[in-house]
């Protein structure tokens, strides 16, 4: 996995990119094939192979490919029948992904505080914040950690609220129980966006074991045409369109053969950053007892008693030709929401963390370098 360091790289350092995927003569032969022969009767041949194999892949029944992650918990919620006044329960610290449906649905998200640990869903949280207007529950597993799956299903079970997974930074995660993310909430949403563990360049899936559910989402994203509807342009409710082209799909299909190796090097990568940062006070992405941890993207925390500031370490990334970036901040400081400063791990977590560059062709000479310029700053 060791690549050597290039001859040139002695005279200037190389830009260490945050993230970039790995593209192979595989996905390049797959895409090809795609844009020469997927046209007419064929036009949905890739899209329905990568559901088909994204579905055995995960351990569920039904898998629906979309255009984006944020598309599959769109019409999910959708489908769930969420709607004006109906609340949904997240957490604080997070991409503004699984919120932003909501708020298109006329529905409230409730940002709740988040684990200091695991960066997820507080399941005490959760339990405070539900109402008689909670309709559902978005657990997002950021970053690769796992949320508490058992404590958070069996809140949803006692107040009968659905849980749903964001799974989109979690390919390759498991709860304790052996069972991936994704296929434990009624549903889930992956992510294919060029960030990501696996690529479509942008895309999405939803996954559920529920046939019903798979059914509306399916129609849903056929602008309201269900799929046993044997008129033709007809359909029988407005939907929606999110769906994933087939050329899209064809690298999807090329991507998910490799999956294995894909969340392998993730592993790789963040056990590289682990063993060199061991003696500093911060903390890195968890993975507690009996789980696994996709390790999406690698991420540092710096110790509360420690001084630490975020962007003079950023600017001096930068300098080294570095790309690094800021953690989520908390949903409820962006202006369209209502602050929550009473989201006390959440308020105080984003000011002493930052990503660090991870992708699956990083050299250990490129991570040395990050880990160098890290190490002035704490
Ligand atoms: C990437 C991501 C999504 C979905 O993103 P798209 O860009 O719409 O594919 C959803 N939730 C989280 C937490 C994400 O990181």
């Amino acid at each position: 996995m060791l690549n050597p360091k290039p001859i040139l790289e002695c005279v200037a350092p190389s830009k260490i990119h945050y993230s970039k995927p790995s593209i192979t003569d595989l996905e390049v032969r797959y895409v090809t094939d795609a844009a020469a022969t997927g046209w007419a009767e064929h036009c949905y041949d890739y899209v329905e192979r990568v559901e088909k194999e994204f579905a055995e892949w995960l351990g569920v029944k039904h898998a629906v490919a979309t255009s984006s992650g944020t598309g599959a918990l769109h019409l999910g919620l959708v489908a769930l029948g969420i709607g004006p006044g109906d609340e949904v329960i997240l957490g604080d610290i997070n991409w503004i992904a699984p919120a932003a449906p909501v708020v298109y649905l006329g529905g409230k998200p409730v940002f709740v505080d988040v684990l200091e640990d695991t960066w997820c869903l507080d399941p005490e949280k959760v339990e405070a914040a539900i109402t008689p207007k909670t309709k559902a529950i978005i657990a997002v597993h950021l970053y690769g950690s796992v949320a508490d799956m058992d404590a958070i299903l069996d809140i949803g079970r006692r107040h009968g609220v659905p849980v749903i997974e964001d799974a989109a930074e979690a390919l390759g995660s498991r709860w304790k129980n052996g069972k991936r993310t994704g296929t434990m909430g009624v549903y889930s949403a992956f992510s294919f966006h060029g960030s990501k563990t696996m690529t479509t360049g942008e895309g999405g899936m939803f996954a559920t074991d529920d046939a019903q559910l798979a059914r509306s989402v399916t129609a849903l994203n056929a602008l309201g045409r269900a799929p046993d509807q044997s008129k033709q342009f007809w359909p029988d409710m407005i939907g929606y369109k999110y769906k994933m082209s087939n050329i899209q799909a064809a690298l999807g299909c090329a991507q998910l053969s490799r999956v294995e190796e894909l969340v392998a090097r993730r592993r790789e990568i963040m056990l590289a950053y682990k063993d060199r940062l061991a003696d500093l006070p911060l903390a890195l992405n968890v993975e507690p007892k009996g789980t696994a941890n996709g390790y999406w993207m690698p991420t540092i925390v710096a110790n509360r008693d420690v001084s630490f500031d975020r962007e003079s370490l950023l600017n001096d990334m930068r300098a080294h030709n570095i790309d690094a970036r800021v953690f989520f901040w908390p949903l409820s400081m962006l202006p369209m929401f209502e602050d929550k400063p009473e989201n006390e791990v959440s308020y105080s977590l984003y000011k002493r963390a930052i990503n660090l560059p991870s992708y699956h062709d990083i050299r250990e000479d490129e991570i040395d370098r990050v880990c160098e310029v890290l190490r002035r700053h704490i």
